[in-house]
Parts: structure tokens; C-alpha cells; sequence
């Protein structure tokens, strides 16, 4: 979509510091870090929200996640801990509606969230 900020990063058109990329997926940091890391798994196919994910997105979405992981376990995170949110709509305070999953590690995060 070319006016999605994340489709346009995935495409290239806009800069971003990428720490993975392959033919389905690109992950960067995010340009405000809530901890020491937070990176951003994003698909380069244009999903605005979790409702709009079929069953044929399956796969995809597992990708997603083992990409979490690994991305956590280089930084060396996996086994002191790391959290990963998908923001859905307004009460999460979603606001890029692009779908990506966020990879926050590095510091003791809290329970409940905010
Ligand atoms: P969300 O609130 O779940 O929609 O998260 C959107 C995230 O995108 C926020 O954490 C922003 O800091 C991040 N973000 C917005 N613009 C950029 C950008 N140009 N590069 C990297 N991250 C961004
Ligand atoms: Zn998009």
C-alpha cells in the first residue's frame, strides 16, 4: 500500500534499521525503543490488523514468532526473558495498521501492561 509507513520500510523507500529480512518478513528496530531491545517483525505483504489474518496466513504468522525467538536468542535474551505484543486497534493503542509483532527485551518488564 503506498501510503503505509511499513510497506514503503519493506519496500525500501524509507530507511530503517533492519536486522533481518527474507522473502515474507523484515524485522527492525523501533525508531522509539521501549528497552534495550525492540525490534519489529513486520510481513512485506500489507495486513492492517489481527482481524484481517485468514487461515491461510497461518504459516506466516508462526514465522513471525520463531523470528521473535531467534532475534531474541542472538541478542541473548532467550533464556533471561523477553516479551512479544501484537497491538490490536485503538484500546491497545495500535497506530502503524500494518500488523507487526514487537520484540522487547533487555530489561524486567512489568505485569499487567499499562
Ligand atoms: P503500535 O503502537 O503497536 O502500532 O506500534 C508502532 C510502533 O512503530 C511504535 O513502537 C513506533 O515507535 C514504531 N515506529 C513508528 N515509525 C517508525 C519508523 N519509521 N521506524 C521504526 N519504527 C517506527
Ligand atoms: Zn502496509
Amino acid at each position: 500500500m503506498a501510503d503505509c509507513l511499513f510497506c514503503r520500510i519493506a519496500a525500501g523507500d524509507i530507511p530503517a534499521d533492519i536486522v533481518h529480512a527474507d522473502e515474507r518478513m523484515i524485522a527492525f528496530r523501533d525508531i522509539n525503543p521501549q528497552a534495550p531491545m525492540h525490534v519489529l517483525v513486520v510481513p512485506r505483504r500489507h495486513i492492517a490488523t489481527l482481524d484481517d489474518l485468514s487461515p491461510d496466513d497461518d504459516q506466516l504468522v508462526g514465522e513471525m514468532m520463531r523470528r521473535a525467538a531467534a532475534l531474541a536468542r542472538e541478542n541473548g535474551y532467550a533464556d533471561r526473558g523477553y516479551r512479544t505484543v501484537f497491538n490490536c486497534n485503538a484500546d491497545a493503542g495500535q497506530t502503524v495498521f500494518h500488523i507487526h509483532l514487537h520484540v522487547i527485551g533487555g530489561r524486567s518488564l512489568t505485569w499487567p501492561p499499562g
